[in-house]
C-alpha cells in the first residue's frame, strides 16, 4: 500500500548524462520503498562492480538472444555498449504493487514511455557541465576518449529533456533523494493511480451515512451544545430564538 492509500505499482525512470550521478542517487534511495530493475549490459565490468547488483555482464551473444526472445523491455545502444532492461522483473514488481526504479538513458527512457504511458520520467543533472566534466574525470573509470564521448553524448540527452516529466539538480545526494521522493508522493496522489478511493468517493460508498442524516446528527448535536453552555452560563432561554 503506498501514501495514497492504494496498492497500484508505479515506474520510475531515473536518466541524466553520465556523470550526473544517477548510480549513486539510485543506490541511496530507499529500498524498502522502491524495488531496483538490474539491468542487462555488454560493457566491461569496471573495478568494484559485481554481476547481478550493478549489471547482468553479457556477451553480445548472450544479449541478443535476450533480446531476440522479447525479454527485454527497452534496450539502446551508449556509446558502443547495448544496454537493456530485463522485462519480467519489471512486470512483476508492478503487479505486486511496488514503485520500480530504473536508472536508463533517454532513447530506452522513451521506449518505456510508450509501453507504459504512466511512467514518471525523471532527468537529473549536476549543478553544472564543469561539475559533470570534473566527476567523470575524478571517477576514473573511463579513458580520455570515452569521457569526451559521453560529454558529447550528454549535450544530446539534454536535447531531450522537453520530454521528461521532472528536473532534478544533483547538488547534493541527500537532497537529489529527497527531491524524487517528494515527486513520487505527488505522484502517488495523482486521482487516476487511486482508482479505489476515487470509485468510492464518487459513489457514495465512502460514507455510510445519507447526507440528510449527517446533516441532522451534526444539527442535532450542535442544538445539545448550546443548551449546555446556556445552562452552565445562567442564560438557559435568553437566546433561545437564535439556538437552531
Ligand atoms: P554506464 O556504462 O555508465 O553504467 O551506463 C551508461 C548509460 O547507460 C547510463 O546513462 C545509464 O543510465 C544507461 N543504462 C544503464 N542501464 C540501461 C538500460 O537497461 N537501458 C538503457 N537504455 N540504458 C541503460
Amino acid at each position: 500500500m503506498n501514501n495514497a492509500g492504494n496498492n497500484s505499482g508505479m515506474l520510475i525512470i531515473i536518466s541524466g548524462p553520465s556523470g550526473s550521478g544517477k548510480g549513486t542517487v539510485v543506490k541511496a534511495l530507499d529500498k524498502s520503498r522502491y524495488a531496483l530493475s538490474v539491468s542487462m549490459t555488454t560493457r566491461e565490468k569496471r573495478p568494484g562492480e559485481t554481476d547481478g547488483v550493478d549489471y547482468f555482464f553479457r556477451t553480445m551473444e548472450e544479449f541478443e538472444d535476450m533480446r531476440g526472445n522479447g525479454k527485454l523491455l527497452e534496450h539502446a545502444i551508449f556509446c558502443g555498449n547495448c544496454y537493456g532492461t530485463p522485462r519480467d522483473y519489471v512486470e512483476q514488481k508492478i503487479q505486486e504493487g511496488r514503485t520500480v526504479v530504473l536508472e536508463i538513458e533517454v532513447n530506452g527512457a522513451l521506449q518505456v514511455r510508450e509501453k507504459f504511458p504512466h511512467c514518471v520520467l525523471i532527468f537529473l543533472v549536476p549543478p553544472t557541465m564543469e561539475e559533470l566534466a570534473r566527476r567523470l574525470v575524478t571517477r576514473n573509470t573511463e579513458s580520455p576518449e570515452t569521457i569526451e564521448d559521453r560529454l558529447y553524448r550528454a549535450e544530446e540527452e539534454i536535447e531531450l529533456l522537453d520530454k521528461y516529466d521532472y528536473l532534478v539538480i544533483n547538488d547534493k545526494v541527500e537532497n537529489a533523494v529527497s527531491r524524487i521522493n517528494a515527486i513520487v508522493d505527488a505522484e502517488s496522489l495523482k486521482p487516476f493511480r487511486c482508482e479505489g478511493l476515487v470509485g468510492e468517493l464518487k459513489n457514495g460508498a465512502w460514507h455510510e451515512m445519507r447526507i440528510v442524516d449527517m446533516c441532522n446528527e451534526v444539527s442535532e448535536k450542535r442544538t445539545g451544545e448550546k443548551a449546555t453552555v446556556e445552562k452552565a452560563t445562567g442564560k438557559e432561554g435568553v437566546h433561545a430564538k437564535a439556538v437552531v
